[in-house]
Formats: structure tokens, C-alpha cells, sequence
């Protein structure tokens, strides 16, 4: 087994401390990955805190890992040593039933585990995720990081970047489209940049004035200001997509009513409480209102290619591991530029006296 030295809270109200775990042994098709960088995403705030009601603690969060492969297991095909790789919201799914088969792993019917506060397919071992030295993962559920995407701005797309990228190009983003990115937070700002590498024409919807020269600087070529009912009715009928990050609470009516006939509104943000929706935003205008989860392995692995051929990176806040709380206190405040990543350098350092894991198999 493998030491680890990770951030991890004991409770909902806890701090995130240093925590030991061990890794466990590899099996045939594992790999061991040293964890660079992760992102902090907003999903790891509220589990922290216990937001969504399923939490269980010790919680190490993080699914947003680039590292490198540090050793393998004997039956490792798609990694050598030294790969740089990713890891994002998953760790391992069942293989057979139909999601897994068609590339969906993230709705495995038995659920997949996921990467941390969750379990293992035996449904008894806890997850540990990414603000971590180490972390040992199956082969199939590791991504390879291309060489062109700077390693730090990377670890954002394992999560934000294949949350917004999936539907973008699910419900057709491309030339002669017109997409409207609504929010510019973590994952809008990451969903402006991709939109673009497509090909669209892109307008932020925020209501925050402050937002727009950030808007033009990430590619968007418009910024509508959503604040009063007037850009609501000037922008009617325009959009080909709409692409809603907004967790917090709002009506969808009037940005369906934004959509071109037949036009798709994806939601990936998720409000607290139940949205009301009247029937005729969507019967008028044979509009669809459709939501996204990640996204598959193969897909995942698509998205950063593509990054990758366009240049596509987060815009973030690198941070030590020991300033993960003033991280927190600051996302729940929505403070950030656009996505902290952890440098897990001095956890890797603070660990220098564990001893090493066994030497590499292959
Ligand atoms: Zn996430
Ligand atoms: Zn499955």
C-alpha cells in the first residue's frame, strides 16, 4: 500500500486538515498516480459542508487530478510510467450493464463510484478524492493529459470543462450557431472558451455588470446584461443553445423564451430549491429543456483532445494546500478567478519522511 498525505474534514463544520491514508495495493489493472494539482470545485464546498445530505466522513474531496503515473499494475496496457494523466468525478463503474457499455459510465445502473465521498463497486470502501499526494485508480477511468495543456489549468477540465463541454456539443454547437453562456463562474467561464473553439457566436448572460469585460477577454463576442426584463424581450427567439451554470435560484421561462424554435436549453447548475416552469416556454417554439451530467470516459478523453487542439485551458488561482480553507470561505462567497487549483507540492514535501511505495512493477 501506498502512504498518502491528503486535506480531508472530519465534519460538516470542520476545517480541512491534514489527514494519512493508505492507498490501496494495486491490482492488475491499476495505476498509482502522483497528484500535481486539483481543482477545487464548488460540488466539493457543498459536500463538504454536508449541502446535499449524503455526506460521510473522514472527506477528502477533489475531482479535478492531473498527475503523473508513478507505478502500474501487471496488466496495465494504456499507461507507462511517467504519463501524464487526469482523473475526474469517477473511479469505477460496473463494465457490463447498458450505460457502461454505450460510454455513459457516470449512470451505470449499479451507480459508479464515485471519486470521493462515495464507494468502491464493493460498496463498502470509502472514496478518497484528489487534495492528495496519491491516488489509485483503474486503468480504464485515468485520462491522458496531452502535452499542450499546461498541467495546473488542465485539472479544471476534468470537471467544469466535460460538465459544460457535453452538452455544448450534444445539442449542436458550431458555426453558424448561436450559443448564450448563462453565468460566468467556474463553469461559464470554462463553457465561453469551448463554445468558441466550436465555432459559435457567444453571448454571456449575467446579471452582474462587473462580468463583462471578462466576457470579451474569454472569447465571448456579446455580453447582455440580465438584470431588467428589457434584454429578455430584445434577445427573443435568438439562441440556438442555451447553456444555463446558474446554481442559484431563477426561472427558467424566460430564458427558454431566448431560444430560436427548436432550440435546446441545457441545465447544469443546480438551484436548491424546485424551479417553476410554465408548459408554454416550451410547447411554443417546439423548444427542449434538457440537463447533463459529465460525461463518459471515451468523451472525457475527447473534450481534453480537443482543448488541447484549441487551446482551451481554466482560468485559475493556484494555491498551497494549507490556504484550502481561505479557498473556501472565498468560493462560498463566489470570489474566485474562475477555479482554485491546489499545488499539492508541500503536501508532497511534508510527506518526504513516509517511505516510498514499493518500486514500479513494470
Ligand atoms: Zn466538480
Ligand atoms: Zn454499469
Amino acid at each position: 500500500m501506498a502512504t498518502a498525505l491528503a486535506f480531508a474534514v472530519t465534519s460538516p463544520v470542520a476545517p480541512l486538515a491534514p489527514l494519512e491514508l493508505q492507498r490501496r495495493e494495486l491490482r492488475p489493472h491499476d495505476v498509482l498516480i502522483e497528484i500535481s494539482f486539483c481543482g477545487v470545485c464548488h460540488s466539493d464546498l457543498h459536500q463538504a459542508r454536508n449541502e446535499w445530505g449524503h455526506s460521510s466522513y473522514p472527506m477528502v474531496p477533489g475531482h479535478e487530478i492531473v498527475g503523473e503515473v508513478r507505478q502500474l499494475g501487471s496488466a496495465v496496457t494504456r499507461f507507462a510510467l511517467g504519463d501524464r494523466v487526469g482523473v475526474g468525478c469517477m473511479v469505477d463503474s460496473c463494465a457490463e450493464c447498458g450505460p457502461c457499455r454505450a460510454g455513459q459510465e457516470q449512470f451505470c445502473e449499479r451507480g459508479a463510484a464515485f471519486t470521493y465521498n462515495g464507494t468502491e463497486m464493493d460498496r463498502r470502501t470509502p472514496t478518497y478524492g484528489g487534495y492528495s499526494t496519491h491516488i489509485v485508480v483503474q486503468e480504464h477511468f485515468v485520462l491522458r493529459v496531452p502535452a499542450a495543456l499546461e498541467l495546473a489549468r488542465a485539472a479544471p477540465l476534468l470537471c467544469a470543462g466535460i460538465t459544460t463541454y457535453s452538452p455544448l456539443v450534444r445539442w449542436g454547437t458550431g458555426p453558424g450557431t448561436r450559443v448564450a453562456v448563462v453565468g460566468l463562474g467556474g463553469l461559464g467561464h470554462v463553457a465561453v472558451k469551448l463554445a468558441r473553439a466550436l465555432g459559435a457566436e457567444v453571448s454571456v448572460l449575467s446579471t452582474s455588470p462587473n462580468k463583462r469585460e471578462d466576457a470579451a477577454r474569454l472569447g465571448a463576442q456579446a455580453f447582455e446584461l440580465t438584470a431588467t426584463p428589457e434584454a429578455f424581450r430584445r434577445l427573443r427567439g435568438r439562441f440556438d443553445v442555451v447553456l444555463d451554470t446558474v446554481s442559484a435560484v431563477h426561472d427558467y421561462d424566460p430564458y427558454l423564451r431566448l431560444l430560436r424554435p427548436g432550440g435546446t436549453m441545457a441545465v447544469v447548475g443546480i438551484p436548491p430549491e424546485p424551479v417553476r416552469l410554465r408548459a408554454g416556454s416550451l410547447i411554443g417554439g417546439n423548444r427542449v429543456l434538457a440537463g447533463s451530467s459529465i460525461g463518459g470516459l471515451a468523451e472525457t478523453q475527447r473534450m481534453l483532445e480537443f482543448c488541447a487542439a484549441h487551446g482551451v485551458l481554466a482560468d485559475i488561482e493556484l494555491i498551497p494546500a494549507s490556504r484550502l480553507n481561505e479557498a473556501y470561505e472565498r468560493l462560498a462567497k463566489n470570489d474566485v478567478k474562475y477555479r482554485f487549483v491546489v499545488d499539492l507540492a508541500s503536501l508532497h514535501a511534508r510527506r518526504g519522511a513516509a517511505p516510498e511505495p514499493a518500486s514500479a512493477q513494470k
